[in-house]
């Protein structure tokens, strides 16, 4: 880093709450001048703030944070705000001679640090950012014509292929302290732990942090990878990692997954194959990145503009039965308590509950979206919106609109002796496996709770299919007759 200044070099930390691997706290550390670590809780107009469960995980993540900063003789400074009014305040204080950070990818946050970082050049502050985030960052993978992939497979190969010398830094062994800490504010004084009511009880499965965030690898590779492949499926086994709160916050980072996970495998530790799908579930991630980097929009906006005249329908008791897990379907009432009761869903089981949503229920896909930004701890713009369009149909590489996941059969297959649902539908759990999925035929064996809920399903199953192939052949053929006129 070039620096023509005196002053110590400000860190400003966001989605890489970690230590190791983290190369813009590094770099700083590596001029040996003194460090500012800052977390900003960013109030920038258009920066989308965080849902209710994401805050949650911050608290944890910051607090941890602060402890491993401590122990390296520093510390974490926190500020609220817009970030350009707090970068403003906190360099007038501490006249740094450079500001560093890592690279975000949607479109609100380049444009801020995009702006952030012509004023620190107006300023004659030095500033420099880095990739801590992906392991290929989304213009470095192309097509032979220069353009973006817009398909997973070729795009994991070409990215793949650039992956041969995937490299981790150690942490910092020490920062040095300045000689005033600019001003802080509290933890606690952003309140982001909810109170009345504490939702969050059956958060403590969680850890957050660099150090829960290591342990979820590692213990994931030393045993669930083994059968990841087949087990990643199931909802009832814990059969894949849960890192992806701890990836969203960057309290651990791709690259240390990648090495890890293939010292595992050359080691004989870990099955090569299973190494490589999980490997591949990672590709996911950075293949939504880069869509979300080239589309801009995508949070908004249908990547196949051709589903713009899609006739969603606006059904608010529907939405809430939805949104409570009270839709009469087993495994669609599991998946959403479990993310209601945890902030996490398991992957199956949100693909099936988000096709249940915009096909079962026509409700358009954002606002299923919006219901799971707030209530994921993974809550992840390029993540969530990629997959909710991809369930939908609109989205790049998407699954086939008529492919309608039945709730009842999805259930049988993934859930066969329905540990899940028995797990998050207690009312449920005494039926016998045959009818665990379709409770309706056992009225005589439900307790009366569960013949609540499950008198009736909201929509029945073949209606409802019938219903959201119809609107999808209107679309096509509204399509049709719009492009030949
Ligand atoms: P593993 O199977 O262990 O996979 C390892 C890592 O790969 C994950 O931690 C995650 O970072 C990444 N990954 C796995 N599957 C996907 C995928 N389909 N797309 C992108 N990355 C993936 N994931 C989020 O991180 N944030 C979201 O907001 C989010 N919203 C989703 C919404 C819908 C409708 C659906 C169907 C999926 C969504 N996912 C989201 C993807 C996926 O469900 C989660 O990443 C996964 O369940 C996390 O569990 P895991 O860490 O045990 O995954």
């Amino acid at each position: 880093m070039q620096l023509d200044q005196q002053g110590p070099i400000l860190v400003w930390l966001r989605n890489d709450l970690r230590l190791a691997d983290n190369p813009a706290l590094i770099a700083a550390a590596a001029t040996g001048r003194s460090v500012i670590p800052l977390h900003i809780l960013d109030e920038t107009p258009g920066v989308r703030p965080m849902g209710g469960a994401s805050l949650w995980w911050l608290d944890k993540s910051l607090a941890a944070l602060d402890v491993s900063l401590k122990a390296i003789g520093s510390r974490l400074i926190l500020r609220r705000g817009p970030a350009r009014a707090v970068l403003e305040d906190i360099t007038a204080q501490a006249k740094p001679a450079a500001v560093v950070w890592n690279r975000l990818y949607d479109a609100a946050s380049i444009e801020r640090d995009s702006a952030i970082k012509a004023w620190l050049k107006d300023e004659a502050i030095a500033c420099e950012s880095f990739n801590a985030g992906l392991l290929n960052e989304p213009w470095t993978v192309k097509n032979g014509s220069g353009q973006p992939y817009k398909v997973f497979t070729p795009y994991w190969r070409a990215a793949r292929d650039q992956l041969h010398h995937v490299h981790v830094e150690p942490p910092p062994k020490a920062l040095v302290a300045p000689e005033r800490w600019p001003r802080t504010e509290s933890l606690e004084s952003w309140n982001l732990h909810p109170a009345k009511p504490n939702w969050s009880k059956g958060f403590d499965l969680w850890t957050p942090g660099e150090l829960g965030a290591r342990e979820r690898l590692d213990d994931f590779l030393s045993g669930p990878v083994e059968d990841y492949d087949r087990q990643r499926d199931l909802p009832g086994v814990e059969g894949a990692s849960r890192l992806s709160p701890h990836l969203h916050f960057g309290e651990i980072g791709p690259r240390q997954v990648w090495v890890a996970a293939r010292k595992a495998a050359e080691a004989g530790d870990a099955p090569a194959g299973q190494v490589e799908k999980f490997l591949s579930e990672i590709g996911w991630r950075e293949f939504n990145h880069s869509i979300l980097f080239h589309n801009p929009d995508l949070p908004k906006v249908n990547f196949r503009p051709e589903f713009d005249g899609f006739p969603w329908m606006r059904d608010d008791a529907a939405f809430e039965a939805w949104s409570r897990g009270e839709t009469g379907y087993p495994i669609v009432d599991a998946g959403m308590r479990e993310l209601w009761a945890t902030g996490f869903m398991h992957n199956r089981v949100r693909m099936i509950v988000a096709s249940f949503l915009v096909k079962h229920l026509l409700i358009d896909w954002r606002a299923g979206e919006t219901w799971f930004w707030d209530t994921l701890v993974d809550a992840d713009l390029a993540n969530n919106v990629g997959n909710w369009q991809w369930v939908a149909g609109s989205g790049a590489d998407a699954a086939p609109y008529f492919r309608i996941f039945n709730p009842i059969a999805q259930g049988q297959r993934f859930d066969p002796v329905g540990a899940y649902v028995r797990r998050w539908v207690p009312d449920l759990a005494n039926l016998p496996d045959a009818l665990i999925h379709e409770p309706w035929k056992a009225s005589a064996q439900l307790n009366a709770a569960a013949k609540r809920i499950y008198g009736e399903p909201i929509v029945g199953h073949s209606a409802a299919r019938e219903r959201a192939l119809e609107a999808y052949r209107g679309l096509r053929e509204n399509g049709l007759s719009r492009t030949a006129g």
